[in-house]
């Protein structure tokens, strides 16, 4: 079964690196992954998805922690 995946995904830079550099350990760095998304093309539409679908580890730039702060100041607004 084909699974749908969003165009965006397509520009993805994570898509040609390691991606276990995006699912830090607990207590391990966020940096160098957040340093790939910070030149990444399409960091906007996958932090909306990410926010949106409650991913894991680091999406947009933004780890789970702080996409969970961001949900909770767009609530609070
Ligand atoms: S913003 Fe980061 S996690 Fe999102 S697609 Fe780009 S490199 Fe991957």
């Amino acid at each position: 079964m084909k699974r749908d995946v969003p165009d965006w995904r397509t520009g993805a830079v994570c898509a040609q690196t390691d991606l276990e550099l995006f699912f830090p350990e607990k207590g391990g760095q966020a940096a160098p992954a957040k340093r790939l998304c910070a030149g990444c093309p399409v960091r906007e539409a996958c932090l909306a998805a990410a926010l949106e679908q409650r991913e894991l580890g680091v999406w947009g730039g933004t780890t789970e922690a702080e996409r969970a702060r961001m949900r909770r100041a767009g609530a609070a607004a």
